[in-house]
Protein backbone atom coordinates (compact mmCIF):
# COMPACT_ATOMS: atom_id res chain seq x y z
CA UNK A 1 0.00 0.00 0.00
CA UNK A 2 1.02 3.43 -0.88
CA UNK A 3 0.54 6.66 0.55
CA UNK A 4 1.46 9.66 -0.71
CA UNK A 5 2.74 13.03 0.97
CA UNK A 6 0.34 15.23 -1.04
CA UNK A 7 -3.38 14.17 -1.30
CA UNK A 8 -2.86 12.30 -4.38
CA UNK A 9 0.04 11.97 -7.23
CA UNK A 10 0.59 13.61 -9.94
CA UNK A 11 -0.01 12.04 -13.26
CA UNK A 12 3.91 12.10 -13.56
CA UNK A 13 4.45 10.81 -10.32
CA UNK A 14 2.04 8.17 -10.71
CA UNK A 15 4.00 6.78 -14.21
CA UNK A 16 7.12 6.80 -12.45
CA UNK A 17 5.45 4.48 -9.18
CA UNK A 18 3.92 2.16 -12.10
CA UNK A 19 6.62 1.75 -14.30
CA UNK A 20 8.97 0.39 -10.98
CA UNK A 21 5.95 -1.85 -10.28
CA UNK A 22 5.42 -2.84 -13.43
CA UNK A 23 9.35 -3.40 -13.33
CA UNK A 24 8.05 -6.46 -10.84
CA UNK A 25 5.40 -7.39 -12.18
CA UNK A 26 3.36 -5.60 -10.27
CA UNK A 27 0.50 -3.17 -11.69
CA UNK A 28 -0.90 0.03 -9.37
CA UNK A 29 -4.75 0.44 -8.30
CA UNK A 30 -5.40 4.35 -7.66
CA UNK A 31 -8.33 4.29 -4.68
CA UNK A 32 -9.86 7.65 -4.31
CA UNK A 33 -11.05 8.38 -1.20
CA UNK A 34 -12.81 11.28 0.62
CA UNK A 35 -9.72 13.60 1.21
CA UNK A 36 -6.86 11.80 -0.42
CA UNK A 37 -5.79 9.13 -2.76
CA UNK A 38 -4.10 5.85 -1.81
CA UNK A 39 -2.69 3.42 -4.12
CA UNK A 40 -2.47 -0.54 -3.56
CA UNK A 41 0.33 -2.36 -5.18
CA UNK A 42 -1.38 -5.64 -7.12
CA UNK A 43 0.90 -8.47 -7.53
CA UNK A 44 3.41 -10.06 -6.05
CA UNK A 45 4.34 -7.64 -3.79
CA UNK A 46 6.79 -8.92 -1.04
CA UNK A 47 9.60 -7.99 -3.46
CA UNK A 48 12.45 -6.15 -1.12
CA UNK A 49 14.10 -4.28 -4.52
CA UNK A 50 10.74 -2.88 -5.26
CA UNK A 51 9.77 -1.75 -1.85
CA UNK A 52 13.43 -0.42 -1.77
CA UNK A 53 13.02 1.53 -4.76
CA UNK A 54 9.22 2.67 -4.03
CA UNK A 55 10.26 3.83 -0.47
CA UNK A 56 13.18 5.90 -1.48
CA UNK A 57 10.41 8.71 -3.49
CA UNK A 58 10.20 11.30 -1.74
CA UNK A 59 7.19 12.35 -2.23
CA UNK A 60 5.72 8.57 -0.58
CA UNK A 61 5.16 9.62 3.11
CA UNK A 62 4.83 5.28 3.24
CA UNK A 63 5.16 2.43 1.64
CA UNK A 64 4.15 -0.79 3.84
CA UNK A 65 3.83 -4.30 2.73
CA UNK A 66 0.16 -6.22 3.49
CA UNK A 67 1.31 -9.48 4.69
CA UNK A 68 -2.20 -11.01 3.32
CA UNK A 69 -3.23 -13.74 0.69
CA UNK A 70 -6.31 -10.80 -0.45
CA UNK A 71 -3.83 -7.60 -1.13
CA UNK A 72 -6.35 -5.71 -1.32
CA UNK A 73 -9.61 -7.79 0.39
CA UNK A 74 -7.77 -7.46 3.72
CA UNK A 75 -8.90 -5.21 6.24
CA UNK A 76 -5.63 -3.64 6.65
CA UNK A 77 -5.12 -3.39 2.92
CA UNK A 78 -5.35 -0.14 1.43
CA UNK A 79 -9.13 -0.13 0.73
CA UNK A 80 -9.47 -0.25 4.08
CA UNK A 81 -12.22 2.90 4.62
CA UNK A 82 -13.65 2.22 0.77
CA UNK A 83 -17.14 2.75 0.98
CA UNK A 84 -18.93 0.62 -1.82
CA UNK A 85 -21.96 3.02 -3.28
CA UNK A 86 -25.03 1.58 -5.04
CA UNK A 87 -26.67 4.36 -6.29
CA UNK A 88 -26.49 6.82 -4.03
CA UNK A 89 -26.57 4.51 -1.12
CA UNK A 90 -23.28 3.66 1.06
CA UNK A 91 -23.48 -0.06 1.85
CA UNK A 92 -24.10 -0.95 5.34
CA UNK A 93 -23.36 2.77 6.42
CA UNK A 94 -26.46 3.46 8.65
CA UNK A 95 -28.59 0.71 8.50
CA UNK A 96 -28.90 -2.40 6.60
CA UNK A 97 -29.01 -2.00 2.90
CA UNK A 98 -32.04 -3.85 1.16
CA UNK A 99 -32.39 -5.77 -2.22
CA UNK A 100 -35.25 -7.03 -3.64
CA UNK A 101 -37.54 -8.46 -6.67
CA UNK A 102 -38.07 -11.18 -8.77
CA UNK A 103 -35.73 -13.91 -9.34
CA UNK A 104 -36.71 -14.37 -12.60
CA UNK A 105 -38.29 -11.22 -14.79
CA UNK A 106 -41.13 -13.06 -16.92
CA UNK A 107 -40.85 -11.41 -20.66
CA UNK A 108 -44.63 -11.71 -20.98
CA UNK A 109 -45.72 -10.41 -17.85
CA UNK A 110 -44.11 -7.28 -17.55
CA UNK A 111 -46.76 -5.32 -15.09
CA UNK A 112 -45.77 -8.05 -12.60
CA UNK A 113 -42.62 -6.45 -12.24
CA UNK A 114 -43.24 -3.08 -12.43
CA UNK A 115 -46.21 -3.84 -10.25
CA UNK A 116 -43.38 -5.10 -7.43
CA UNK A 117 -40.78 -2.68 -8.37
CA UNK A 118 -43.02 -0.06 -7.22
CA UNK A 119 -44.43 -1.62 -4.30
CA UNK A 120 -40.90 -2.28 -3.10
CA UNK A 121 -40.12 1.37 -3.74
CA UNK A 122 -42.82 2.39 -1.34
CA UNK A 123 -41.57 0.03 1.58
CA UNK A 124 -38.47 1.45 1.48
CA UNK A 125 -36.32 -0.84 -0.59
CA UNK A 126 -32.56 0.52 -2.25
CA UNK A 127 -32.31 -1.67 -4.96
CA UNK A 128 -34.74 -3.93 -7.26
CA UNK A 129 -33.52 -7.24 -8.41
CA UNK A 130 -34.74 -9.09 -11.49
CA UNK A 131 -33.13 -12.42 -13.26
CA UNK A 132 -32.93 -11.70 -16.94
CA UNK A 133 -30.61 -14.46 -17.64
CA UNK A 134 -30.49 -17.62 -15.67
CA UNK A 135 -28.41 -20.63 -14.33
CA UNK A 136 -31.00 -23.48 -14.33
CA UNK A 137 -30.39 -26.99 -13.54
CA UNK A 138 -32.39 -28.21 -16.11
CA UNK A 139 -31.68 -27.08 -19.71
CA UNK A 140 -35.55 -27.96 -20.28
CA UNK A 141 -36.30 -24.48 -17.59
CA UNK A 142 -37.07 -21.03 -18.61
CA UNK A 143 -33.30 -19.70 -19.67
CA UNK A 144 -33.89 -16.02 -19.73
CA UNK A 145 -33.60 -13.61 -22.70
CA UNK A 146 -32.28 -10.10 -23.32
CA UNK A 147 -35.47 -8.72 -24.01
CA UNK A 148 -36.49 -8.83 -20.20
CA UNK A 149 -33.79 -6.57 -19.08
CA UNK A 150 -35.47 -3.50 -20.97
CA UNK A 151 -38.45 -4.27 -18.34
CA UNK A 152 -35.46 -3.72 -15.64
CA UNK A 153 -34.56 -0.69 -17.20
CA UNK A 154 -37.96 0.60 -17.14
CA UNK A 155 -38.77 -0.58 -13.56
CA UNK A 156 -35.54 1.44 -13.00
CA UNK A 157 -36.64 4.64 -15.20
CA UNK A 158 -39.87 4.68 -13.06
CA UNK A 159 -38.98 4.24 -9.59
CA UNK A 160 -35.32 5.97 -9.89
CA UNK A 161 -34.05 2.88 -7.79
CA UNK A 162 -30.77 0.99 -8.70
CA UNK A 163 -30.98 -2.35 -10.23
CA UNK A 164 -29.45 -5.83 -9.47
CA UNK A 165 -28.90 -8.33 -12.79
CA UNK A 166 -26.29 -11.82 -12.82
CA UNK A 167 -24.47 -12.00 -15.84
CA UNK A 168 -23.10 -15.68 -16.21
CA UNK A 169 -20.83 -14.66 -19.05
CA UNK A 170 -19.00 -12.29 -21.38
CA UNK A 171 -21.86 -11.44 -23.74
CA UNK A 172 -24.05 -10.90 -21.24
CA UNK A 173 -21.60 -8.41 -19.25
CA UNK A 174 -21.14 -6.49 -22.12
CA UNK A 175 -24.97 -6.10 -22.63
CA UNK A 176 -25.67 -5.36 -18.85
CA UNK A 177 -22.78 -2.88 -18.24
CA UNK A 178 -23.72 -1.14 -21.57
CA UNK A 179 -27.29 -0.71 -20.80
CA UNK A 180 -26.82 0.78 -17.34
CA UNK A 181 -26.74 -1.98 -14.94
CA UNK A 182 -25.67 -0.72 -11.40
CA UNK A 183 -25.36 -4.25 -9.81
CA UNK A 184 -23.69 -7.55 -11.93
CA UNK A 185 -24.39 -10.06 -10.01
CA UNK A 186 -22.31 -13.12 -10.10
CA UNK A 187 -24.26 -16.18 -9.22
CA UNK A 188 -23.14 -19.26 -7.04
CA UNK A 189 -22.19 -21.90 -10.42
CA UNK A 190 -20.15 -18.69 -11.13
CA UNK A 191 -18.10 -17.86 -8.01
CA UNK A 192 -15.07 -19.69 -9.15
CA UNK A 193 -14.93 -18.63 -12.66
CA UNK A 194 -12.02 -16.80 -12.25
CA UNK A 195 -11.94 -15.82 -16.23
CA UNK A 196 -15.32 -14.21 -15.57
CA UNK A 197 -14.29 -12.61 -12.51
CA UNK A 198 -11.34 -10.91 -14.23
CA UNK A 199 -13.89 -9.80 -17.18
CA UNK A 200 -15.99 -8.16 -14.84
CA UNK A 201 -13.47 -6.44 -12.98
CA UNK A 202 -11.62 -5.34 -16.22
CA UNK A 203 -14.99 -4.26 -17.78
CA UNK A 204 -16.07 -2.25 -14.97
CA UNK A 205 -12.62 -0.51 -13.82
CA UNK A 206 -13.03 3.19 -12.86
CA UNK A 207 -16.71 2.85 -13.01
CA UNK A 208 -19.50 3.33 -10.21
CA UNK A 209 -20.75 -0.84 -11.07
CA UNK A 210 -20.98 -2.72 -8.21
CA UNK A 211 -20.51 -6.47 -7.92
CA UNK A 212 -22.28 -8.57 -5.72
CA UNK A 213 -20.19 -12.23 -5.84
CA UNK A 214 -22.47 -15.08 -4.67
CA UNK A 215 -21.00 -17.80 -2.30
CA UNK A 216 -20.09 -20.62 -4.80
CA UNK A 217 -22.15 -23.54 -3.42
CA UNK A 218 -19.45 -25.65 -3.20
CA UNK A 219 -16.97 -23.13 -1.77
CA UNK A 220 -15.11 -24.33 1.18
CA UNK A 221 -13.74 -21.80 3.64
CA UNK A 222 -14.41 -17.91 3.63
CA UNK A 223 -10.90 -17.59 2.52
CA UNK A 224 -11.99 -19.13 -0.89
CA UNK A 225 -14.44 -16.69 -1.14
CA UNK A 226 -12.17 -13.48 -0.22
CA UNK A 227 -9.65 -14.76 -2.69
CA UNK A 228 -12.78 -14.71 -5.71
CA UNK A 229 -13.64 -11.47 -4.66
CA UNK A 230 -9.72 -10.74 -4.66
CA UNK A 231 -10.08 -11.14 -8.62
CA UNK A 232 -12.65 -8.64 -9.27
CA UNK A 233 -10.80 -5.87 -7.33
CA UNK A 234 -7.20 -6.86 -8.86
CA UNK A 235 -8.54 -6.50 -12.07
CA UNK A 236 -9.98 -2.86 -11.39
CA UNK A 237 -13.31 -2.73 -9.43
CA UNK A 238 -13.20 -2.21 -5.59
CA UNK A 239 -17.13 -2.04 -5.58
CA UNK A 240 -17.27 -6.01 -4.19
CA UNK A 241 -20.13 -6.93 -1.91
CA UNK A 242 -20.07 -10.32 -0.61
CA UNK A 243 -23.31 -12.60 -0.77
CA UNK A 244 -23.23 -15.86 1.46
CA UNK A 245 -26.40 -17.80 -0.21
CA UNK A 246 -26.45 -21.00 1.16
CA UNK A 247 -24.27 -23.85 -0.05
CA UNK A 248 -23.95 -27.83 -0.51
CA UNK A 249 -25.21 -30.18 1.11
CA UNK A 250 -28.74 -29.21 1.07
CA UNK A 251 -29.90 -29.38 5.12
CA UNK A 252 -33.10 -31.71 5.15
CA UNK A 253 -35.89 -28.80 4.92
CA UNK A 254 -33.77 -26.32 3.84
CA UNK A 255 -32.69 -25.39 -0.38
CA UNK A 256 -29.36 -25.64 1.21
CA UNK A 257 -26.85 -25.53 4.19
CA UNK A 258 -27.79 -21.93 5.25
CA UNK A 259 -24.20 -20.29 5.82
CA UNK A 260 -25.47 -16.56 7.11
CA UNK A 261 -22.99 -17.81 9.79
CA UNK A 262 -19.58 -17.16 7.70
CA UNK A 263 -20.62 -13.41 7.88
CA UNK A 264 -18.17 -12.47 11.38
CA UNK A 265 -15.88 -14.53 9.97
CA UNK A 266 -15.97 -12.38 6.55
CA UNK A 267 -16.03 -9.21 8.81
CA UNK A 268 -13.08 -10.19 10.73
CA UNK A 269 -11.12 -10.66 7.38
CA UNK A 270 -12.40 -8.46 5.20
CA UNK A 271 -13.68 -4.55 4.71
CA UNK A 272 -15.99 -5.59 1.94
CA UNK A 273 -19.89 -5.33 2.55
CA UNK A 274 -21.95 -8.71 3.51
CA UNK A 275 -25.26 -8.49 1.76
CA UNK A 276 -27.01 -12.19 2.51
CA UNK A 277 -29.34 -13.96 0.18
CA UNK A 278 -31.62 -15.79 2.84
CA UNK A 279 -33.74 -16.99 -0.03
CA UNK A 280 -31.29 -18.98 -1.72
CA UNK A 281 -30.27 -20.13 1.33
CA UNK A 282 -33.77 -21.09 3.08
CA UNK A 283 -35.73 -21.09 -0.04
CA UNK A 284 -38.97 -21.43 1.38
CA UNK A 285 -40.41 -18.17 2.36
CA UNK A 286 -41.61 -18.83 5.29
CA UNK A 287 -38.58 -19.22 6.71
CA UNK A 288 -37.09 -15.73 4.85
CA UNK A 289 -37.73 -13.47 8.01
CA UNK A 290 -35.99 -15.55 10.66
CA UNK A 291 -32.94 -15.95 8.56
CA UNK A 292 -32.81 -12.22 7.51
CA UNK A 293 -32.70 -11.08 11.03
CA UNK A 294 -30.15 -14.26 11.77
CA UNK A 295 -28.14 -12.59 9.17
CA UNK A 296 -28.09 -9.05 10.43
CA UNK A 297 -27.36 -10.51 13.79
CA UNK A 298 -24.10 -12.07 12.46
CA UNK A 299 -23.38 -8.88 11.33
CA UNK A 300 -24.45 -8.41 7.37
CA UNK A 301 -24.98 -4.97 5.99
CA UNK A 302 -27.62 -5.67 3.87
CA UNK A 303 -30.00 -8.32 2.23
CA UNK A 304 -31.06 -9.48 -1.33
CA UNK A 305 -34.49 -11.24 -1.06
CA UNK A 306 -36.41 -12.27 -3.74
CA UNK A 307 -40.00 -10.93 -3.44
CA UNK A 308 -42.90 -10.66 -6.20
CA UNK A 309 -46.21 -8.51 -5.97
CA UNK A 310 -47.78 -12.10 -6.24
CA UNK A 311 -45.32 -15.02 -5.77
CA UNK A 312 -47.61 -17.56 -7.22
CA UNK A 313 -47.56 -16.21 -10.43
CA UNK A 314 -43.78 -15.61 -11.04
CA UNK A 315 -41.58 -18.22 -12.63
CA UNK A 316 -38.03 -19.55 -11.83
CA UNK A 317 -37.83 -19.67 -8.09
CA UNK A 318 -40.36 -16.98 -7.18
CA UNK A 319 -43.53 -19.12 -6.30
CA UNK A 320 -40.91 -21.47 -3.72
CA UNK A 321 -39.31 -18.50 -1.68
CA UNK A 322 -40.36 -14.70 -2.62
CA UNK A 323 -41.70 -12.80 -0.31
CA UNK A 324 -44.61 -10.11 -0.85
CA UNK A 325 -43.60 -6.84 -0.41
CA UNK A 326 -46.05 -6.63 2.44
CA UNK A 327 -43.68 -9.24 4.26
CA UNK A 328 -40.37 -7.66 3.01
CA UNK A 329 -41.84 -4.15 4.75
CA UNK A 330 -41.90 -6.39 7.77
CA UNK A 331 -38.14 -7.78 7.49
CA UNK A 332 -36.83 -4.24 6.69
CA UNK A 333 -38.75 -3.45 10.28
CA UNK A 334 -37.50 -6.55 12.22
CA UNK A 335 -33.71 -6.15 10.47
CA UNK A 336 -33.47 -2.41 11.48
CA UNK A 337 -34.19 -3.38 14.83
CA UNK A 338 -31.26 -5.63 15.31
CA UNK A 339 -29.11 -3.83 13.49
CA UNK A 340 -27.64 -1.74 16.85
CA UNK A 341 -26.83 -5.02 18.34
CA UNK A 342 -25.21 -6.72 15.35
CA UNK A 343 -21.94 -8.46 15.53
CA UNK A 344 -18.86 -5.75 14.74
CA UNK A 345 -15.31 -6.51 14.14
CA UNK A 346 -13.04 -5.06 16.66
CA UNK A 347 -11.83 -1.78 15.36
CA UNK A 348 -8.33 -2.35 14.25
CA UNK A 349 -5.14 -1.74 16.44
C1 LIG B 1 -30.63 -15.94 -8.18
O1 LIG B 1 -30.22 -14.99 -7.49
O2 LIG B 1 -31.77 -16.02 -8.65
C2 LIG B 1 -29.70 -17.06 -8.40
C3 LIG B 1 -29.79 -17.88 -9.42
O3 LIG B 1 -28.80 -17.10 -7.41
P1 LIG B 1 -27.67 -18.19 -7.06
O4 LIG B 1 -26.59 -17.94 -8.05
O5 LIG B 1 -27.30 -17.83 -5.66
O6 LIG B 1 -28.32 -19.55 -7.19
MN1 LIG C 1 -33.53 -17.26 -7.69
Amino acid sequence: MIIPKAGKLTPEQLAEVERIAGEFDCSILEIVGRNRCIYAILGDEGRELMFNRLRGLDYLARVDLIESPYKSMDRKSALAEHQVKVGETSVGSGGPFFIGGHCTVNPEEPNLYLETAAALKEVGVHALRGGVWKPRTNPYSYQGVSKALEIVLEAKARTGLPVDVEVMDTEQLEIAVDAGVDVLQIGTRNALNYSLLKEVGKKTTGSSTAVLLKRGRHMAPPNEFIAAAEYIVAAGNPNVMLCPRGTMPALDGYRNQPDESITPLLKDKTWAPVVVDPSHSVGRDEYVTACSMAAVAYGADGLCIEAHIDPSRGIGDDPKQAVTPAAFAEIMAACRDIWPRRYQPDPLG
